[in-house]
């Protein structure tokens, strides 16, 4: 679902060059002393930024990158962070796509991947740009640290199932799964915009937790 254009979208992003990025090559490998922090998070297509927010408000000592490349929704994200957010210390917004990601961060440089509510790229010819997808995989393995670990979460059953698979053939091992993951309320872990439409319509939602199996 896309987000009817904002005009002031990209002004209000240039304006906050500061605190939404475009393209932090500067930053690859420093993202841990900018935030002050020992465990970095980033979410990959965090649209309206929700759940980053409310993650980065719940558990200050983590610090978190939120990366959006439809300006429009980036746009709302960073607002919602400057306006309603006090601390902007242990975050920022990338507002780029996520197929650079190699030239932000460093390899091992990544704690805690977020992937939630994707798009689901339902017909097999754009499978390919799904952000489980092998390609995305591969880059994910390299950038996670040792302990590190990918979250995903979905309302798509095809998507879901999909990326089981993707996940097992890419050198990654399936730690936790749940086919019902808001029948109990997990209160850890913040609910996104999507999350929250899924939950109103008693639609399940699926999670799983993937590792990289790094022998090193
Ligand atoms: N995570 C939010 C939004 C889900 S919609 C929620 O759960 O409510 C998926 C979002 O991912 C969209 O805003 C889309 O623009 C973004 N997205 C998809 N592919 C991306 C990519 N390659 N790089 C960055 N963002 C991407």
């Amino acid at each position: 679902m896309r987000m009817r254009k904002k005009k002031w979208a990209d002004p209000y992003l240039q304006d906050h060059d500061d605190f939404c990025f475009s393209n932090p090559i500067d930053l690859k490998g420093k993202w841990k002393t900018l935030l002050n922090t020992k465990e970095l998070h980033v979410e990959i297509g965090c649209g309206k930024g929700d759940y980053f927010n409310e993650m980065a408000l719940a558990y200050p000592n983590t610090g978190w990158v939120a990366i959006e490349k439809d300006h429009s929704a980036a746009a709302v994200a960073c607002k919602k962070s400057i306006e309603e957010y006090e601390n902007l210390q242990n975050k920022r917004m990338i507002v780029n796509d996520a197929s650079n990601l190699m030239d932000w961060f460093e390899e091992g440089e990544i704690d805690v991947i977020h992937l939630n509510f994707s798009d689901p790229w339902p017909k097999k010819y754009t499978h390919k740009r799904r952000l489980s997808s092998e390609k995305f995989l591969k880059m994910y393995y390299a950038l996670l640290s040792k302990n590190g670990y990918i979250q995903m979460k979905t309302d798509n059953k095809d998507l879901f199932e999909s990326s089981v698979l993707y996940f097992l053939e890419n050198q990654f091992q399936i730690t936790d799964i749940s086919v019902d993951y808001r029948r109990n309320k997990h209160e850890e872990d913040a609910i996104t915009e999507y999350e929250r439409r899924f939950m109103d319509l008693n639609q399940p939602i699926y999670f799983l937790i993937a590792k990289p199996i790094k022998n090193k």
